[in-house]
């Protein structure tokens, strides 16, 4: 028997031991033995042993040397590791048999950098149940003019719907963290929730619409190299005020605003 891991702060490791939230997550996630699951962070295995029990192949990508070895140790004929940083590792080298349903606890650090990820690979995923840091999965269900609204309130549900699922208070973790966490699922939807042609140039124009928070969107937009006489046409035909902020705007805006700026 190995030694006890020591939790590395660096990997932001925050251990599930309240087996009632890795119920919660399972729920939510909807597993049968024709399910193939990703887990990034599988750690000591507190949802990974689970996962195994319902689901019929289960791959995780782990940072931690320490904890892949564990793992190894143990093995599993239907468990497949692969060790390495979730942010850089290929995805669609390593994940062969989509869709997965991919379920993570994630570190805090990197979860806005995952999800970004996750969209660049949406191609490969079902359903996702996450674990965020509460303020961070509030972002992504909040409605357009609040402080909370941001980029990826905007990205996440043109192509999931989006579901809270349990807010987790730190005495659920080993060592707890400083704030509450919640668990939101995520259901691809069949078509994006909206019309975009362009996915590359409606990211750049959201961007370009949150980059400057306190500028409006005339401002803003004209910061990011688009050209006024364009810009200004553009926002009128879509019945926008140019004193507006970015930070007001629906998904459905946005959509309508590329499409003119591309024009
Ligand atoms: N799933 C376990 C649980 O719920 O108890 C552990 C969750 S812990 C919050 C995050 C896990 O992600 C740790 O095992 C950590 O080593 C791993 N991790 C951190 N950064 C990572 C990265 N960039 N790529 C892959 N795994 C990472």
């Amino acid at each position: 028997m190995k030694d006890e891991h020591q939790p590395r702060k660096r990997f932001g490791q925050n251990f599930l031991r309240d087996l009632s939230v890795v119920e919660r997550i399972l729920e939510a996630a909807r597993l049968d033995r024709n399910s193939r699951v990703l887990e990034i962070g599988p750690g000591l295995g507190a949802l990974t042993n689970r996962l195994l029990e319902l689901a019929g192949r289960v791959e995780v990508m782990e940072i931690d040397r320490d904890l892949v070895a564990r793992l190894e140790e143990r093995g599993h004929p239907r468990l497949k590791i692969h060790q390495g940083d979730a942010l850089h590792l290929p995805w669609n080298e390593l994940l062969l048999e989509p869709p997965y349903t991919l379920v993570a606890n994630l570190p805090y650090n990197i979860s806005s950098q995952i999800l970004f990820r996750i969209l660049d690979h949406r191609h490969l995923f079902g359903r996702l149940v996450l674990m965020f840091q509460k303020e961070v999965g509030e972002r992504l269900c909040a409605a357009p003019g609040t402080g909370e609204y941001g980029i990826l309130s905007v990205l996440c549900p043109l192509w999931f719907d989006i579901r809270r699922v349990v807010l987790v208070r730190p005495g659920a973790f080993f060592p707890p963290p400083k704030v509450d966490s919640v668990v939101l699922s995520f259901e691809a939807l069949a078509a994006p929730r909206v019309a975009v042609d362009d996915e590359a140039f409606f990211r750049r124009v959201v961007k370009a619409a949150f980059a400057q928070r306190r500028k409006t969107l005339r401002n803003t937009l004209k910061s990011a190299g688009f050209a006024e006489t364009d810009l200004l046409a553009a926002l009128e035909g879509c019945g926008l005020d140019p004193q507006a902020r970015g930070e007001t705007l629906s998904l459905e805006q946005f959509a309508r605003l590329a499409a003119a700026l591309r024009r």
